[in-house]
C-alpha cells in the first residue's frame, strides 16, 4: 500500500470539504420520498374535495412533487384519509393501506379523519383513522383549505427526512 505524503493528505481533506458528501443509502431514499410522495387516489366524504383542489392548477402541490396520484395502493406510499370513515368502509381503508408498499405514510385530512368530527357520536362513524391507522400527520379543519394539506404534506416531508421524529403508532 502506497503511504500517503503529507500534501496529498491535505489535498484530500480539501477536496472533501467541496466535493465529497458523506452520507447513508437511507438517507439518500428518505430524502427522494419525501420530496416524491405517491398518493392513492380515494377519497371518503366531503374533506376529499378539497384534496381534489389541491391537486388542481389553483393550488397546484405539484409545485411539491407531491401530484402523482395513483390508482393502484401497489404504486402508492402515501394514503391521505379525506373524510368521514364509516365503521362499513373501515375494512376497506385498512385493505388498501395493507396493499399500499413500503414505507408508507397515512395523513388524516380533516377533523373526521382525526376524531370523527361532527358525526364522532353516530352509530356508524369511527372516531379517527388512528384508531386503526398508524397516523404520521393531523391536518385539522371541517375541511381543511388545500393550503392546509399542502402544509400538512411539508410536515411530513420533514418527518421522512428526519429518521429522529417518532410515529405515534405503529402498525400492527
Ligand atoms: S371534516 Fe367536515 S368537510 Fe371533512 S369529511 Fe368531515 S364533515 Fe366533511
Amino acid at each position: 500500500m502506497d503511504v500517503v505524503k503529507g500534501n496529498q493528505v491535505e489535498q484530500i481533506e480539501e477536496l472533501s470539504k467541496n466535493n465529497i458528501i458523506v452520507t447513508s443509502v437511507d438517507k439518500v431514499l428518505n430524502y427522494a420520498r419525501a420530496h416524491s410522495f405517491w398518493p392513492v387516489t380515494f377519497g371518503l366524504a366531503c374533506c376529499a374535495i378539497e384534496m381534489m383542489a389541491a391537486g388542481g392548477a389553483r393550488f397546484d402541490i405539484s409545485r411539491f412533487g407531491y401530484e402523482v396520484f395513483r390508482p393502484s395502493p401497489r404504486q402508492s406510499d402515501l394514503m391521505i384519509v379525506a373524510g368521514t370513515i364509516t365503521k362499513k368502509m373501515a375494512p376497506l381503508v385498512q385493505r388498501v393501506y395493507d396493499q399500499m408498499a413500503e414505507p408508507r405514510y397515512v395523513v388524516a385530512m380533516g377533523s373526521c379523519a382525526i376524531s370523527g368530527g361532527p358525526f364522532v357520536d353516530s352509530y356508524n362513524v369511527v372516531p379517527g383513522a388512528d384508531t386503526f391507522l398508524p397516523v404520521d400527520v393531523y391536518v385539522p379543519g371541517c375541511p381543511p383549505r388545500p393550503e392546509a394539506l399542502i402544509y400538512g404534506l411539508l410536515q411530513l416531508r420533514q418527518k421522512v427526512i428526519n429518521p429522529n421524529v417518532v410515529r405515534m403508532r405503529e402498525h400492527g
